[in-house]
């Protein structure tokens, strides 16, 4: 309901109570009046009639009484009927007296008895009737006319009584039509009001309604509403302040909103309210900065990945999805983290990533869209949102997420965008991580063969030998160097020399499993590391290097070709050397012993090449 109307019908209840509370009290007072007016009248006939009969009975002319009663009552039409009635003492002093002048109910047989006034009101649908009986009671003063005179009674005794019935109907009509005056009084004074409330409260009541509905828009956001008022002085400065409030915030939140756009250009909330909006994405940013500047001092890619990961768990709440990073030029797909037990995508090769619709098209894939969407999803998945995410050239990633329903997919759809934030947020950062892995990569390995280089084994070395003590493992090393390589070089040049590195290195790689390690130790000095290799194990994989090097022929002409042989040392860690570096030592030495012994042979570390000293 609109203020005015609601201060209009507040004033009419007010007065229509007031004009109530007049009506009930008036009707109140005017019957109390007019029954004691009536019962007033009562006692001056009662007096008349006393005074009149006492005169009677002077003169002695009391049987002349009914005369002078039945006057008085024609005389005031509103008596009804009047009676006389005598007490005992009277009956028993004067006899029973007219007929008419016995107790004629228990009205009067109570007042004659008690000696007290009796006032009754009888409301009939034809009118309403006063029954007033009044007693006489006997008094000593008066002189001759004192009631002693007359009659033997004593002071107080009851003498007779006097019944009147007074007809008070008028009463009702007459109040009846005060309250009908009064009541028309009063609506005629409530219409003035309301109408004087009307014509100087509209204005306020305009202008509150101006600014209930202007704070309404401001609240969702808009501060479009233009406040106006026909008031003049402090109401119209108001209206004009609040005017250029609003469009002061108005224009504000549109520059805010279109500065915010700049950093978050996909716009992570629809909302009318540009407030609303500015607080999410500032938040948005918050939380963004937060995590770039956590992740920044991050020591890997995996330890950023893992930041990712958690706002996916933590913030989203995602408790089934997958991370995906891709390799671009093999298209090999690698789980990076996954909540299900086995990948959601099913392909036949972990090549398959171009098979992967999201990463294939690079636009997010919503499964609801269109049946079977994306053809490599396994059939049990068929609720799903993948997120493709490019890095760089070389990496991609793809966050799928599993949805339980479709209902489910638009709970996670807002994500999307927010989603892409952090991982805009994160690019530059696995980008130099990658860079940094890299570089570090680079400098662990040797260019010429892309083996570990030396340096790579000092860095490792210690984390090897932890992880061997922890897991009992053991390693065969074999330290290999080709025989008279001095002489390539001289006889047919470095290029050559280049060339059965190069051979040696991929011999090595061919002749060793994924856990194996081969390592360039120097020159033409290579390392090969063998886990958990047997001891029959670790000759046969040094006699095939030794045989694939040595039956290996070098063009080095046109026609002409060469072939090398190479020697190798073997030591046992942890049989040997108690540590890694011991055992290299005497792989070293067993090296040295097969160079001395004749070379293009494997010698096989024992304690008397130790002992002898030479070598240390
Ligand atoms: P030995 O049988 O006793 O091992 O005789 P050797 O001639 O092979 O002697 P040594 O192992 O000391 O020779 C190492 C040579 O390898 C010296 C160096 O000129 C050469 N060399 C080291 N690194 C490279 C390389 O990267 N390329 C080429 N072409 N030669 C290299
Ligand atoms: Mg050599
Ligand atoms: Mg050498």
């Amino acid at each position: 309901m609109r203020a005015k109307s609601k201060l209009l019908l507040i004033v009419a209840i007010m007065l229509l109570g007031l004009t109530t509370a007049t009506i009930i009290n008036v009707s109140l007072n005017f019957r109390e009046y007019s029954i004691n007016n009536a019962v007033e009248k009562a006692r001056m006939t009662a007096a008349i009639v006393k005074d009149g009969l006492t005169a009677h009975m002077v003169n002695g002319i009391m049987d002349k009484r009914q005369y002078f009663l039945d006057q008085i009552s024609h005389n005031n039409n509103k008596i009804k009927s009047l009676w006389i009635i005598r007490s005992k003492n009277v009956i028993k002093q004067y006899g029973e007296g007219f007929p008419n002048e016995t107790v004629r109910d228990a009205i009067d047989k109570k007042v004659i008895q008690s000696g007290k006034i009796s006032k009754i009101i009888t409301e009939h649908t034809d009118g309403i009737t006063l029954r007033v009986t009044i007693p006489y009671k006997a008094r000593a003063s008066g002189g001759e006319n004192s009631c002693l005179t007359c009659h033997d009674v004593k002071v107080g005794d009851t003498l007779g009584a006097i019944s009147m019935e007074f007809d008070i109907t008028s009463m009702r009509s007459t109040g009846m039509f005060t309250i009908i005056k009064i009541l028309g009084l009063n609506i005629i004074f409530l219409i003035v009001v309301l109408i004087l409330i009307n014509y100087y409260v509209s204005p306020y009541t305009k202008l509150f309604s101006s600014l209930q509905v202007g704070i309404k828009k401001a609240y969702s956001g808009d501060f479009t509403h233009e406040f106006s008022t026909t008031i003049s002085g402090d109401a119209k400065k108001i209206v004009d302040r609040m005017n250029i409030l609003f469009r002061k915030m108005q224009e504000t939140f549109g520059d805010i909103k279109h500065t915010l756009g700049t950093f978050i250009p996909q716009g992570c909330v629809s909302s009318s309210d540009p407030l609303y909006e500015a607080k999410t994405i500032i938040e948005e940013l918050a939380d963004i900065y937060k995590f770039k500047k956590t992740i920044e001092l991050d020591a890997s890619k995996a330890d950023v990945y893992g930041r990712i990961i958690d706002i996916l768990r933590l913030k989203y709440k995602l408790n089934h999805f997958l991370f995906y990073e891709i390799n671009n030029i093999t298209s090999e797909r690698k789980i990076i983290y996954n909540t299900e037990e086995k990948s959601i995508c099913y392909g036949k090769t972990n090549k398959d990533a171009m098979e992967c619709r999201a990463h294939r098209t690079k636009t997010v894939t919503v499964s609801s869209e269109f049946p079977n969407l994306c053809k490599l999803c396994a059939s049990q998945y068929s609720d799903y949102v993948c997120i493709p995410f490019s890095i760089n050239n070389d990496i991609s990633i793809t966050i799928s997420i599993i949805a339980l329903d479709e209902e489910n997919i638009e709970q996670i759809k807002p994500y999307i965008s927010s989603v892409k934030h952090y991982l805009e947020a994160a690019k530059p950062v696995i980008e130099s991580q990658i860079l940094m892995e890299k570089l570090r990569d680079t400098s662990l390995r040797d260019g010429m063969t892309n083996l570990y280089n030396r340096r790579f084994l000092e860095e490792l070395i210690d984390k090897i030998m932890s992880q061997a003590e922890r897991n009992n493992d053991h390693y065969s090393i074999l330290m290999l160097d080709v025989d008279f390589f001095k002489m390539v070089n001289d006889t047919h040049g470095h290029d050559v020399g280049d060339k059965v590195i190069v051979q040696l290195a991929k011999i090595l790689k061919d002749s060793i499993r994924e856990a194996d390690l081969a390592i360039r130790y120097g020159g033409e000095e290579f390392i090969v590391m063998l886990h958990n290799a047997t001891d029959e194990g670790t000759l046969s994989v040094a006699n095939k290097i030794h045989s694939s090097f040595g039956n290996f022929s070098f063009n080095v002409g046109a026609s002409e070709t060469l072939k090398k042989t190479i020697s190798i040392g073997i030591a046992k860690f942890s049989t040997d050397g108690d540590t890694i570096w011991k055992t290299i030592k005497y792989a070293d030495t067993a090296l040295y012993e097969a160079k001395n012994t004749g070379r293009n042979k494997i010698v096989e570390f024992t304690k008397e090449m130790y002992k002898s000293g030479e070598n240390f």
